[in-house]
């Protein structure tokens, strides 16, 4: 299996630091707000990297964090005059519930921020005692960037070249760093705003020691895969790692793997240019599966352009796989034949290469575009060559592979045996259209088929009342 690894640039071989195992860390959302469209594709990308590896039969310990807290949480809880964790877990809350609708798993486990601040303390401690921080007059502690000899080995940026864009903060005295380049781990409390205690101040930590000291505490010092959007490698992921690697003398992750931008009708998404959709705007417009689809329609590493009409190509896709379960499902309904024909036997041979190609594409560093034309194939595979003599063991196997290969990609294309509200009321309508033009028979046919399917109806006088069985 391949990765692009942004540390190297280049595609490498993935070998798990223990075998059959993998420990991925995913930046997580900051919560003051319902997450974005943008936010959704590293979810979407790594939840599926995460399902492949689970295919290959690996045991994941999958970490994502919530960041909560922030400048922008306390700004909005100060706006709503209530406490910042009110804010916060609002909005941890609303995450998750878009997560679930876009079929992205629960990590393993989610630290948030404000429940780790002991390790973030601890962690300080030890880069202030090997020397790679310092504590300024009024509390604040830095990192000590020139003390870390590696700094900007993954955004591949030269220390001098940085220094450079930012003398003139030192200059205007912006603080009290030894070094423009060096970064907040931990700064003093304002007026209003949460604060814990430190032998430095009262305070509360900058951003990018939380990720180095959860990592470290729900996966170990060294883990397999770090992720995110392609704007964290710089500053957030080239912080981490100097953190993590100054404090506990090990290497941080093994591949770093960044998921390209999201844009909006081939513009960057942003309130200000009045483009900007929440997760939650864009679900009332289009099927969950259909976001979902549409994500994996391109490689993580491709932007990722949003559009009607590409929404409306990946419904159109997502459809085809849909369609194809269902009359795969109907004609084994109907199957006669139980048993594999010696035929049946060879075609489902054949057929293992749509399998092959959807292992092959994902193994070259996840290519969702040409896993999902895999898919396909086996569709198109299973329409040609299947029929009404076609034996149920044959197409119970078509089934099957079609929606593993699809659960790799967070897809459920068999539709569910219920019923759906809506599908009911439909058919309660066309029963009283179907009594009102006196058809008996076709009002009876479709009393009969709800029942089969465990809905009752009731006629009363305000009308028909249905209820599940
Ligand atoms: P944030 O809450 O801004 O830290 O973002 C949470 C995650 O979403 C990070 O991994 C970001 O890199 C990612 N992200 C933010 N905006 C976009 C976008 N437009 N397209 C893709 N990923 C994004
Ligand atoms: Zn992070």
């Amino acid at each position: 299996m391949k990765i692009y690894n942004t540390l190297s640039k280049t595609k490498e071989e993935f070998k798990p630091i223990t075998p059959g195992e993998v420990r991925m860390y995913v930046c997580g959302p900051t919560v003051y707000n319902l997450i974005h469209i943008g936010n959704a594709r590293p979810m979407i990308v790594f939840d599926t990297v995460r399902r492949y590896f689970e295919y290959k039969n690996y045991k994941v310990n999958y970490v994502s964090n919530f960041t909560d807290v922030d400048d922008k949480i306390i700004k909005k809880a100060v706006e709503e005059g209530v406490e910042s964790a009110e804010i916060s877990e609002r909005y941890i809350a609303e995450c998750k519930k878009d997560m679930e609708a876009l079929h992205v798993r629960p990590a393993t486990t989610h630290p948030q921020a404000t429940q780790e601040i002991g390790g973030m303390l601890e962690m300080i401690e030890t880069l202030i005692q090997k020397g790679h921080a310092y504590v300024a007059q009024d509390g604040t502690v830095y990192f000590r960037v020139r003390s870390f000899r590696e700094y900007g080995k993954l955004s591949h940026k030269n220390l001098d070249d940085l220094e450079g864009g930012k003398r003139s903060l030192l200059v205007s005295g912006e603080d009290q760093k030894e070094d423009p380049l060096d970064f907040v781990l931990w700064k003093p409390k304002k007026e209003g705003e949460p604060y814990w205690e430190s032998s430095w101040c009262d305070g509360r930590p900058g951003w990018h020691i939380e990720c180095s000291v959860m990592s470290r505490k729900y996966l170990g010092e060294e883990i397999d895969i770090h992720a995110g959007g392609e704007d964290l490698i710089f500053p957030h992921h080239e912080n981490e790692i100097a953190q993590s690697e100054a404090a506990n003398g090990k290497t941080f992750a093994r591949y770093w793997m960044h998921n390209a931008f999201l844009n909006i009708n081939n513009k960057k998404m942003s309130k200000s240019a009045g483009n900007f959709f929440t997760v939650r705007d864009i679900l009332e417009k289009y099927e969950p599966q259909v976001v979902r689809f549409f994500m994996l329609s391109a490689h993580y590493r491709s932007p990722l352009n949003f559009s009607a009409e590409l929404m409306e190509a990946a419904a159109n896709g997502l459809e085809r796989i849909v369609t194809a379960v269902s009359n795969l499902n109907f004609l084994l309904e109907k199957a006669e034949n139980a048993q594999l024909r010696a035929e049946e036997e060879r075609l489902l041979e054949e057929a293992k290469e749509f399998t092959m190609k959807f292992e092959e594409a994902m193994e070259d560093d996840f290519n969702t575009a040409d896993a999902i034309a895999a898919i396909f194939e086996l569709v198109k595979f299973a329409n040609t060559n299947t029929g009404a003599d076609s034996s149920a063991a044959y197409l119970s196997e078509l089934i099957d592979r079609i929606k593993e290969l699809s659960d790799v990609c967070g897809l459920a294309v068999e539709k569910k045996e219920g019923l759906l509200d809506d599908e009911i009321e439909a058919l309660i309508e066309e029963r009283q259209a179907a009594r009102k033009a006196r058809n008996f028979g076709r009002a009876d046919e479709i009393r009969e088929e709800l029942a089969a399917r465990g809905i009752l109806l009731e006629d009363t006088r305000e009308g028909v009342k249905w209820k599940r069985a």
